[in-house]
């Protein structure tokens, strides 16, 4: 009972502050943590740009509450109205704020790959989500659907602004979008990067990532937002890719060698990357992904 009434207060308190990136884009560093109570969901990078008429959501987070605070930290910059929220792909942390914004009448704009992932996935990262955080956090939360597709790499001007749309195929997950807002030369990288943080291969494709990223390599970037830590250079987005290649190359290594994954689980360490969060929880996970990613590979050769 203690601990209810104490936390109450300190509930309402809470608060999202955005970072400036340049004018009129704005950054939400979430924590570089797995998902938790304590952290309420608030577990990757978001943001917001701000048009001649509108405002441009990019990633409402991962519940009603926290799509609240989005909006509120909005309206202390701009009373414009939020003319489109943004889904950089089909992860719940990134995805299940757009109901908020969806029933203020927000179009929700997101790859064709993330709508149908969403629509065969959401349900189950939902009851996941709810498991982890209760049913307080996640109150008022429900599953919106993007009503707004893009199939391949897309200029568009919303709300006044010139945004490149990009698509490089199946890397993070199958319908990473990456929002290049050209003014700006600002880069959200949706999942595709993350800096100082392991990175989540659950539903990539190694490979197409590696490629996606060299891809990215070759926009004019200013300034980068990863999905995960900190507003960065665009020269770090190298940090992402170096990770992702030595991966690769060590479980293609014993893997051709004939080592089980088992053995190879005893020795995976990546010891460049010790320090980055979420190293003894995720990268044992992304060694098992990327094997049996080969393995499959092999199967449908
Ligand atoms: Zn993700």
């Amino acid at each position: 009972m203690f601990l209810s009434f104490g936390l109450l207060p300190a509930a309402h308190a809470r608060g999202l502050t955005p970072q400036q990136v340049a004018p009129d884009v704005y950054a939400f560093i979430g924590k570089r943590e797995a998902l938790a109570q304590a952290n309420r969901g608030d577990i990757i990078n978001s943001g917001f740009i701000v048009g001649t008429t509108g405002v441009i959501v990019i990633d409402p987070g991962p519940n009603y509450a926290h799509a609240e605070l989005v909006l509120a930290a909005i309206r202390k910059i701009t009373p414009k109205p939020v003319l489109l929220v943004i889904d950089t792909h089909p992860h719940p942390e990134n995805v299940l704020g757009n109901d908020f914004f969806a029933r203020r009448g927000v179009t929700i704009l997101a790859h064709t790959q993330t709508q149908q992932a969403m629509r065969s996935r959401c349900e189950m990262c939902y009851e996941n989500m709810l498991k982890v955080l209760g049913e307080k956090i996640m109150a008022g939360t429900v599953i919106a659907y993007p009503n707004m597709t893009v199939n391949e790499n897309s200029d568009m001007t919303v709300a006044g602004r010139e945004l490149s749309l990009l698509n490089y195929g199946w890397g993070h997950t199958e319908g990473d979008l990456v929002v290049l807002d050209r003014t700006s030369g600002v880069l959200f990288s949706g999942g595709l990067v993350s800096l100082a943080s392991i990175p989540v291969l659950q539903q990539a494709k190694i490979k197409g990532w590696i490629n996606a990223l060299k891809q990215l390599q070759q926009q004019p970037v200013k300034k980068l937002v990863p999905g995960n830590g900190p507003v960065s250079n665009p020269e770090r987005l190298q940090e992402t890719l170096d990770y992702l290649q030595s991966l690769l190359d060590l479980v293609e290594r014993q893997y051709n060698a004939g080592m089980s994954v088992l053995d190879l689980l005893k020795q995976a360490e990546l010891p460049a990357y010790k320090k980055w969060a979420l190293y003894s929880e995720q990268h044992p996970l992304n060694v098992q992904h990327v094997y049996s990613e080969l393995e499959r590979e092999e199967l449908e050769k």
